[in-house]
């Protein structure tokens, strides 16, 4: 071991320097400042509260209040560290309900900054004190009708290596409207005003919905399709609103999350949210949620973080079950705001009763020369003959065998668009209707990929066929979990491998033998593939476990997403009428139909307002 350094001898540190230690905990940058004295000033049941800052809060920060204020006699003691009013006993705090209870916000900052403190208590004089750099000025008399302002000046002017830290003047500007855009979010009762040099950024009057003070932050499209939610359970409460997967953006800051009034980051919860989001978002997707959680206090543990962002729950399993389902049901409940049935399970708690079908019969596709329905067996609300739609088997083949269905010389033909437009049509085509799946009509297929459907409520649906076939081989993957059907192959392909290859192998090889391959290690850089999941040939098997090793996959569920999509049926392929059918019938009973795996939308849905639009008609 080297030489230990010659000891000092054990000295108890200047009340000034213990200050400016424990302030760089909680005071980290003007931002904090501004959390820890608009705290203050709720604490103190203000109802207005303005903030200004200048210079991004490294000039000035001036936090106005109408709350309860302070007597004279105590502006010393609350420029002190560990003095608090708020509690008094242990117990008061496992049962905090204040925001501030560690009695050093204040002094912390006095100790960084010259501030200057005017209060009015109730039946008292309004009086004043300053702290420069730690060191307390005299009480004296001052003018205040009532209430408390706080003007920070200079924040981290006498420790240069803070002032360091600091990003550019307008990050730090941003992040102390942030700090109090997400106490306006949790306090709607509240008043509270924004300024930054010399601009008013925000104004929220007391006693507003989330709703309107979101939408000063959030873009208007996000705010449209906002999904309020609510639920109690066991004591414990979780509401706010969602934002629709539609509208979702590439950034993780709109996840905003308040545990008993308090805003915090919390892994628990993000990861809730994101669970709850899966499979309707892109990978570069964010959730956007404001969500308020209400806990028992000694279920919450606040004080684990001296800024007391972070919060430690005892319940942890609970609050995340309890905060992924609300989102899912919330998420669900209005599906992709499609169509009305959304992905509920069957069974599912809280299914209303369908709406009755709003369908009005109209000429088919092939009546007005658009499409025409090779067959119009009409297919009823029977069960899914194949939960894989189309035998797995068949896969490789298919494009041979829809061809060869479609070049079949027949009657009923397909015609181009429009092609015999004057071609007299025949007594069957004149009756028919479009086949229906349910409450659903299906019209035809456009562009060899999409499948337009009648939906209940009248809306046109537009069903990508590979998104729509990938959630349902998805499906069935999951349902049948890891026992993946194998096929032994008659001529083993051998594969070489490079070096990240060969790792990933060693690490999806459990997975990818649950999905059915058997593969086998002749060397460190070969791999001999064996057999084969029954969907896949020789050649798609090969393609896969490529992409496989190649890509992001790092579970089973990340092959399984991976499965679907090298199997599924792609964009271009035309479909039988009967075809569409089944895919069609197989789709509307899986889960999170709406979307693909990968969280691209399944369907889209036309209304008559976006018709309206497209029309010009207003
Ligand atoms: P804490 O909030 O943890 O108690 P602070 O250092 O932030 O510690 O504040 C110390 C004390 O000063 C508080 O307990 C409170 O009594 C008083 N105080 C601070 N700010 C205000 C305010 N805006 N209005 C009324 N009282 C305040
Ligand atoms: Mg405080």
């Amino acid at each position: 071991m080297d030489q230990l350094p010659i000891p000092r001898s054990i000295q108890l540190l200047s009340s000034e320097l213990t200050d400016q230690i424990a302030a760089g905990e909680v005071v980290e940058r003007p931002a904090s400042v501004v959390k820890e004295l608009v705290e203050n000033a709720l604490d103190a049941g203000a109802t207005r509260i303005s903030v200004e800052i200048e210079r991004g809060g490294q000039g000035l920060i001036r936090i106005t209040d109408n709350g309860s204020g302070i007597a004279a006699d105590e502006l010393p003691l609350a420029l002190t560290r560990h003095a608090t009013s708020k509690i008094a006993t242990f117990h008061d705090l496992l049962n905090v309900a204040s925001f501030g209870f560690r009695g050093e916000a204040l002094a912390s900052v006095g100790s960084v900054s010259r501030l200057r403190l005017v209060s009015r208590a109730e039946r008292h004089e309004a009086a004043a004190i300053a702290a420069e750099h730690g060191r307390l000025g005299e009480v004296e008399p001052a003018a205040l009708a009532s209430g408390t302002i706080i003007e920070v000046r200079d924040l981290f002017a006498n420790v240069p290596a803070r002032l360091k830290f600091l990003k550019s003047l307008g990050t730090e500007a941003k992040r102390c409207q942030d700090a109090v855009s997400r106490m306006a979010l949790s306090r709607l009762d509240v008043g509270f005003v924004f300024k930054a040099e010399g601009r008013t950024l925000f104004r929220f009057p007391p006693d507003q919905p989330l709703s309107s003070r979101l939408a000063a932050f959030w873009p208007p499209a996000i705010c449209e399709g906002l999904l309020p939610f609510d639920r109690a359970r066991d004591g414990r409460r979780i509401h706010g609103l969602a934002g629709s997967p539609q509208k979702a953006q590439g950034r993780a800051d709109r996840m905003l999350f308040f545990v008993n009034g308090r805003a915090v980051q919390d892994r628990v919860l993000s990861s809730a949210a994101r669970e709850a989001y899966k499979g309707r978002l892109l990978a570069r997707e964010y959730p956007q949620v404001v969500a308020f959680l209400e806990l028992p206090p000694e279920e919450v543990d606040v004080n684990v973080h001296p800024a007391k962002m972070e919060v430690r729950f005892r319940e942890e399993q609970s609050v995340f079950l309890l905060v992924r389902q609300t989102l899912q049901d919330a998420l669900e409940a209005t599906g992709p705001a499609l169509y009305a049935d959304a992905g509920r399970a069957p069974g599912e708690a809280g299914t209303a009763a369908a709406p009755p079908p709003r369908w009005r019969p109209a000429p088919t596709p092939a009546q007005l020369g658009l499409v025409q329905p090779r067959s119009s067996r009409a297919y009823g609300d029977s069960q899914a003959e194949d939960d894989t739609f189309f035998p797995q088997p068949k896969f490789p083949a298919y494009r041979e065998y829809t061809r060869q269905v479609a070049e079949e010389p027949s009657a009923e033909a397909p015609s181009r668009p429009f092609s015999d437009a004057g071609r007299e049509p025949s007594a069957a085509t004149q009756e028919a209707r479009p086949p229906s799946i349910g409450d659903m009509r299906y019209l035809g297929q456009i562009a060899d990929t999409y499948l337009l459907l009648g939906l209940p409520d009248g809306t046109l649906g537009i069903l990508d066929q590979h998104a729509a076939h990938e959630r349902i081989l998805y499906a069935a993957m999951h349902r049948r979990g890891r026992s993946g059907q194998s096929m032994p192959l008659a001529l083993p392909v051998e594969m070489h491998l490079h070096e990240a290859q060969a790792e990933k192998l060693a690490e999806l090889g459990d997975e990818l033998a649950a999905l059915g391959f058997g593969l086998e290690r002749p060397s460190h850089g070969l791999v001999r593939i064996t057999s084969t999941p029954s969907s896949l040939t020789a050649g798609a098997a090969r393609d896969y476990i490529e992409a496989a090793l190649d890509g992001q996959a790092t579970s089973l569920e990340d092959l399984w997403v991976l499965m679907s999509c090298k199997t599924a049926l792609k964009a271009g392929q035309p479909l039988a009428q009967d075809e569409a059918l089944r895919l069609i019938e197989a789709w509307r009973a899986v889960p999170d139909r709406y979307y693909c795996p990968h969280g691209r939308p399944a369907l889209v849905r036309l209304g008559a307002g976006e018709l309206e639009r497209l029309f010009k008609r207003r």
